[in-house]
């Protein structure tokens, strides 16, 4: 039987989602009995290739990169899971949504900035007015909330998906089984 075919990425997040997936320890090594993890920011692959099976998606959508890349990954992707409060709702990235963008930009880099203040224009990808959950961009067809959800959660999340079968999440608490 051939191995399910797994991506994580990664939008607007701390990378603490993907602590907790590597907080699995041992168990992934069980898990790479199951599945290949094809993109991650784990691995040193730059493109997010055709036919994924599965793609864990941490983060809110904050940026013009962010959008890009969630349509990108839903496009070549068979189950979408939002993995943590970031990509469930927004959550911490959320909370400069109150602020104009440009209100935001200039406190950033000139009235924080004592050396050489400047707004970048190349490279720092711009930013969408609002910071905003994953589902309102594209559809997902899982949401693991939790900030971050527990290793426990996440295993049991993608053992139940290499199985065939939707995991049921709705008897298991936040922070784990
Ligand atoms: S849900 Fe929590 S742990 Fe995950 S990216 Fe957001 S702030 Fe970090």
């Amino acid at each position: 039987m051939s191995k399910v075919r797994l991506a994580t990425a990664w939008l607007d997040g701390c990378s603490g989602c993907h602590m907790s997936f590597l907080d699995m320890d041992e168990r992934l090594i069980y898990l790479a009995e199951q599945v290949d993890i094809v993109y991650s920011p784990l691995i040193d692959i730059k493109q997010f290739p055709e036919q994924v099976d599965i793609a864990l998606v941490e983060g809110a959508v904050s940026s013009q990169e962010d959008w890009h890349r969630i349509h990108e990954i839903r496009a070549r992707t068979k189950t979408l899971v939002s993995l943590g409060d970031c990509a469930v709702t927004a959550n911490v990235p959320s909370m400069r949504n109150a602020f104009d963008v440009d209100a935001i930009l200039k406190r950033v880099y000139h009235e924080t900035v004592s050396v050489q203040p400047q707004i970048p224009h190349e490279v720092v990808p711009a930013l969408l007015s609002r910071a905003r959950p994953v589902h309102e961009f594209v559809d997902v067809d899982i949401f693991v909330p939790g900030c971050p959800p527990s290793a426990d959660t996440i295993y049991f999340v993608l053992t139940e998906l290499a199985a065939g079968r939707a995991p049921d999440l709705s008897a298991r608490t936040r922070f784990g089984a």
